[in-house]
């Protein structure tokens, strides 16, 4: 209010507030009455406030949620809320505050500031608090109260998630497996110990029969050269699971204390995805890709703070140990609250390319055949290219992995590299296959896409030269497509595209079958007729 020198509003704000004392004195009746905008005594003028406050339809409201009136916080972060009149929500935190600030002042003279006389000058002198004006709560309330913008859309629930298996009756391995196949080419073997170990896995999480002998966890190491499916295989089968799943870099990890996330982030991720359920994310699976990158350092002279040093600290982390965990937060600070979580049986998958590996188990295989009659070629292995498939434990001991951190990884799986033919079944055959995706997107167009087998094959040599493996299939179909998704829709009368290996290899163009040519539509018509 910055028009006090106004006489003339003073003496009408006096006239009003003289009125209201008298409106006061007689139980405020008067002035329900108004905003009810009935003739309805003070009984009647309350209960139809209260049936106006629960007239919003329940389906309404259920849609949303209360935000702190000060810091605008959803009661689903902050915890259950004050209920002020008018629908006014202060959430615990901001409540405290309020109160520690209000109880620093003159709390008198605060209340004589609001004194109904409105003797403001007099009462102000050397008194009150500058710049602060009170709200009445009564003037924020408009029609029906306070709209729902001041409550923010409750999250719906996520749709659609496929829970296939229920992990507290986990099915048998081959069951798993079935289901893997659905998603992922190929990778029999890798596919078949995976099933197994979440199958033993889950097994002695939810039987509880540790306590006469203890069946040791079952984290797996996985090998496999970039772009065969290892992160792929893993979020298919957190999705079977529904379990959450986190998935964290290895090379951003750094022993606590230095630049970088300390080892413990990695179980913060996975309570964020578990929501902060912290019972869910006790058993859910926590995937470390690029796992050779914290391989021990060679011939270093500084501390290993990225390398060794981080192995060192996820050992406790494999085995099972309780330990705080920031809330909604990836680093402990002051600010954040933290929880305990027990990581006994949260399944780590360690996943890692370990390029030079190879060479390393090139070596142990030649050693053994250079002497003697039994002597072999010494560029036998030079060719294959699942040599990966004969690793020992001793070869990554020698890639730099320390034997306490394989130790806590016992099983070991190996993903071959995709083959052409993989390559072309991954086009076409899993469930949400790249093709699959397009031929649903043009349909909505009312198109038929199809690929002939000379396309596929001829985006599946392409992929092969780029050595990223299935990576390269979309970045070669997204090329092409483009000219195909832009064209198309300018025309209503193309039925069908047909691509070909010349469109692919840009020495011709695909083939486009216009609508009225197809016999389809007279036949239908006929049928119709008839
Ligand atoms: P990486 O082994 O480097 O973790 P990804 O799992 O990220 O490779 O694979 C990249 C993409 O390639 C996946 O999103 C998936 O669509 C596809 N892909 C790779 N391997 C397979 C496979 N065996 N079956 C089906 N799709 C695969």
């Amino acid at each position: 209010m910055s028009d006090f020198d106004n006489k003339d509003y003073e003496e009408e704000e006096r006239e009003d507030l003289k009125e209201e004392k008298k409106a006061f004195s007689n139980e405020g009746s008067e002035e329900s009455t108004e905003r009810n905008g009935s003739e309805k005594g003070d009984d009647g003028a309350l209960e139809e406030m209260k049936t106006e406050e629960k007239k919003p339809d329940v389906k309404k409201e259920n849609e949303y949620e209360d935000v702190c009136f000060i810091c605008r916080r959803p009661e689903s972060k902050t915890g259950k809320m004050f209920k002020l009149p008018n629908n006014i929500s202060v959430c615990n935190d901001c409540m405290h505050k309020t109160m520690d600030t209000v109880s620093q002042f003159d709390y008198q003279g605060m209340l004589n500031n609001t004194n109904l006389n409105g003797d403001w000058d007099k009462l102000n002198k050397g008194k009150g608090i500058p710049n602060i004006s009170f709200v009445n709560l009564a003037d924020l309330q408009g029609d029906g109260g306070i709209p729902n913008k001041q409550k923010l859309k409750k999250k719906k629930p996520e749709e659609g998630a496929a829970q296939v298996f229920d992990i507290k009756n986990i099915p048998a391995p081959h069951k798993i497996k079935a289901q893997l196949d659905e998603y992922v080419v190929g990778q029999e073997k890798a596919k078949k110990i995976i099933s197994v170990a979440v199958y033993n896995h889950y097994k002695r999480v939810f039987t509880g029969t540790m306590d006469e002998i203890e069946i040791e966890k079952s984290n797996i190491l996985m090998l496999g050269p970039t772009g065969s499916g290892k992160t792929y295989l893993v979020k298919t089968l957190a999705r079977l699971l529904d379990v959450p799943l986190a998935i964290t870099d290895a090379t951003s990890l750094t022993e606590a204390g230095y630049i970088g996330d300390d080892i413990e982030s990695v179980a913060s991720k996975l309570l964020a995805a578990a929501d902060n359920d912290v019972e869910r994310a006790e058993r859910g699976i926590i995937f470390i890709d690029e796992i050779d990158k914290i391989a021990k350092k060679k011939n270093t002279t500084s501390r290993d703070v990225s390398g060794e040093s981080v192995q060192q600290g996820m050992l406790k982390l494999l085995e099972g140990a309780e330990i705080e965990v920031p809330v909604g937060a990836n680093s402990k600070n002051a600010m954040v609250p933290l929880t305990t979580m027990n990581t006994k049986n949260i399944l780590f998958i360690c996943g890692g390319a370990f390029p030079d590996l190879e060479e390393i188990i090139k070596q142990r295989l030649n050693k053994g055949t250079s002497i003697g009659y039994t002597a072999e070629l010494k560029d036998k292995y030079d060719k294959d290219k699942n040599i990966l498939s004969k690793v020992t434990v001793e070869d990554i001991k020698k890639f730099g992995m320390i034997p306490e951190f394989i130790g806590r990884l016992p099983i070991i799986c190996t993903l071959e590299s995709l083959s052409k033919e993989m390559l072309v079944k991954i086009l076409k055959e899993p469930k949400n296959a790249i093709l699959k995706q397009y031929q649903k997107l043009l349909e909505l167009d009312e198109v038929n896409l199809e690929f002939d087998e000379g396309a596929l094959e001829a985006i599946a040599e392409k992929a092969m030269e780029k050595d990223t493996g299935a990576r390269a299939l979309r970045a070669i179909i997204e090329d092409f497509m483009l000219d195909i998704m832009y064209e198309i829709p300018k025309d209503d009368n193309i039925g069908r595209v047909t691509i070909t290996r010349e469109y692919i290899e840009n020495t011709g163009g695909p083939i486009i079958d216009i609508r009225s040519n197809s016999l389809e539509l007279p036949d239908n018509l006929n049928v119709i007729e008839q």
